[in-house]
């Protein structure tokens, strides 16, 4: 009952609020009184929206003084205010909490009664500094973003090639573009001679920086005819070409070849390249899709044909059979 009386005394003294907008908050508090439900949750809505109503008054009675002084500056920024509020609202929770604190200080801010230029500066100040944090937190999350993605289709070590996520999804368009408009679709399955051997001899750092030679060379030559590289698995990479007759296509698989067993790759010792050459070369099975082939066959077919490469000497690329 002292609630109800409290809030009908109350809300017509609320010379800032129009009629409208009044009957409107008593409404909604009586809204919540009349389910007669007074438990202790209740209640505490009933407050939060009562002290929430007291806190917009004072601010906006001790704001209407200083816009009679200040009227263009006080509007601009309220509006500012109101406008920034409702759109950084949402964004994360974070965000919203911060916000809210700001609110708070603002309130308190003009209760203090402070000189209007006063309150102003510091509302000023306080809005610039949280803008300034929203914008470094959105220039983070921009990082993160980009991060994520490159996480999610390129391979962490061998940064330049897509990871087996991403070739399989890329496959698997490649398949259904030769099913619709007929384009030929080849894979060549790329395996590293005698891998073991470069790690045993020069360490499984040297390894690593090997296979990212590898992947310069590949990317090299895939940018060349819009191929698509990738790391299939530790040592075997893939490259995915459309549109390239068969012939063409051993072409380029033995350019890749011979350019690798061209390279001299120099490991490097406390940052000083060595003098003599770490050599490597790789086998390549290609193969071709056929009419009614899915993915997997194309892939089966090339790895198939990449055996044959390693059984009949390696440093050769041979082309499916089938
Ligand atoms: P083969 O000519 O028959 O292919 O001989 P290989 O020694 O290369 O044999 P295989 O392909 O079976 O072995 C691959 C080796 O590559 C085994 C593994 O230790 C090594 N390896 C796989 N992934 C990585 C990697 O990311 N970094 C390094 N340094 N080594 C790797
Ligand atoms: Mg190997
Ligand atoms: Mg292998």
């Amino acid at each position: 009952m002292a609630i109800i009386l409290f809030v009908r005394n109350l809300l017509p003294r609320l010379s800032i609020y129009s009629d409208e907008k009044k009957s409107e908050l008593q409404f909604e508090i009586f809204e919540h009184l009349m389910e007669n439900d007074f438990s202790k949750e209740r209640l505490a809505t009933v407050f939060a929206l009562l002290d929430a109503y007291l806190m917009q008054t004072i601010g906006a009675l001790e704001m209407e003084e200083a816009l009679t002084q200040e009227k263009r500056t006080a509007g601009l920024l309220i509006g500012e205010m109101n406008e920034m509020i409702a759109s950084m609202h949402g964004a994360n929770e974070r965000q919203d909490n911060r916000l809210n604190t700001i609110q708070e200080e603002t309130a308190e801010v003009i209760q203090e009664g402070n000189q209007k230029s006063h309150i102003l500066s510091k509302v000023r100040g306080m809005f610039q500094e949280l803008i300034e944090e929203f914008r470094e937190e959105a220039r983070l999350l921009n990082a993160k973003a980009e991060h994520f993605r490159m996480t999610a289709d390129f391979d962490p070590l061998l940064t330049e090639l897509h990871n087996r996520r991403a070739m399989e999804a890329h496959l698997k368009g490649a398949v259904e573009d030769f099913a619709r408009s007929g384009t030929p679709l080849s894979l060549m399955m790329i395996d590293v001679d005698h891998f073991k051997n470069v790690n045993d001899t020069f360490g499984h750092q040297a390894g690593d920086d090997v296979l990212r030679a590898l992947s310069g060379i590949i990317t090299a030559h895939a940018i060349q005819y819009d191929g698509f590289a990738a790391r299939y698995g530790g040592e075997e990479l893939v490259l995915i070409v459309q549109d390239m007759d068969l012939k063409r296509t051993l072409l380029k698989a033995e350019a890749i070849r011979a350019d690798v067993e061209n390279y001299d790759f120099r490991n490097r010792t406390n940052g000083q390249l060595e003098d003599t050459p770490i050599n490597f070369t790789v086998s390549i099975g290609v193969a071709r899709l056929k009419v009614g082939w899915t993915a997997a066959e194309l892939v089966g077919a090339a790895d198939a044909a990449l055996y044959e490469a390693k059984h009949s000497g390696r440093n050769r690329v041979c082309v499916a059979k089938k």
